[in-house]
């Protein structure tokens, strides 16, 4: 589509980082650019503006900036989900699958109230272990998700499916195979 093939335009590939052999996905030149960011950030909300939205939850780091905006316009409360020892409050928090070996993340046990709609918001999936640790801390604390919004999709990796088989609905801009 235009919209795909603009972002796309907008999103740089570095070769060999962080190791030799990765091509990372970098959406710091999209957020650079006023208007991908806001053709991005609109894109990611429209399913749901009219939907009553309660809280939108960014996975640390890239997942703040986009949540961030995706809250402010939907009229949404914004939920950090960070890597453990960031929090400063009670948190529930879950270890995750990463290529090499596992890390925990956390959410603050107040941060979302039993039955409440929450959008998860990630800049990019790839085998879907961190949303997948995500969705876990989100619906331990009795969430109901919504959908899990990501600008970049790698599909070869299988993270769409594997939130998808947890019931959770997806939805990303850009997929490079
Ligand atoms: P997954 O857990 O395998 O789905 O990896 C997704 C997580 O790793 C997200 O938090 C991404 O921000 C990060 N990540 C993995 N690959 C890339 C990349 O190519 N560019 C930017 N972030 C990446």
């Amino acid at each position: 589509s235009d919209l795909e093939n603009a972002l796309r335009a907008s999103i740089r590939t570095i070769k060999d980082y962080p190791k030799p052999g990765i091509l990372f996905r970098d959406i710091t030149t999209l957020l650079g650019e006023p208007r991908a960011f806001r053709r991005s950030v609109d894109e990611l909300v429209h399913p749901y503006s009219g939907l009553r939205v309660s809280k939108i939850a960014g996975i640390e780091a890239r997942g703040f900036i986009l949540g961030g905006a995706m809250a402010h316009q939907l009229s949404a409360g914004f939920v950090p989900i960070r890597k453990k020892g960031k929090l400063p409050h009670h948190t529930v928090r879950v270890a995750y699958s990463l290529e090499y070996g596992v890390d925990e993340m956390e959410m603050h046990t107040d941060a979302v109230a039993e039955g409440e709609s929450v959008i998860l918001v990630d800049d990019l999936i790839a085998t879907g272990g961190t949303a997948e640790g995500a969705v876990k801390l989100l619906r331990q604390m009795g969430a109901n998700i919504v959908a899990a919004c990501f600008v970049i999709d790698l599909p070869d990796l299988g993270g769409r499916k594997k939130l998808e088989d947890l019931g959770v609905q997806v939805r990303t801009l850009v997929s490079y195979e």
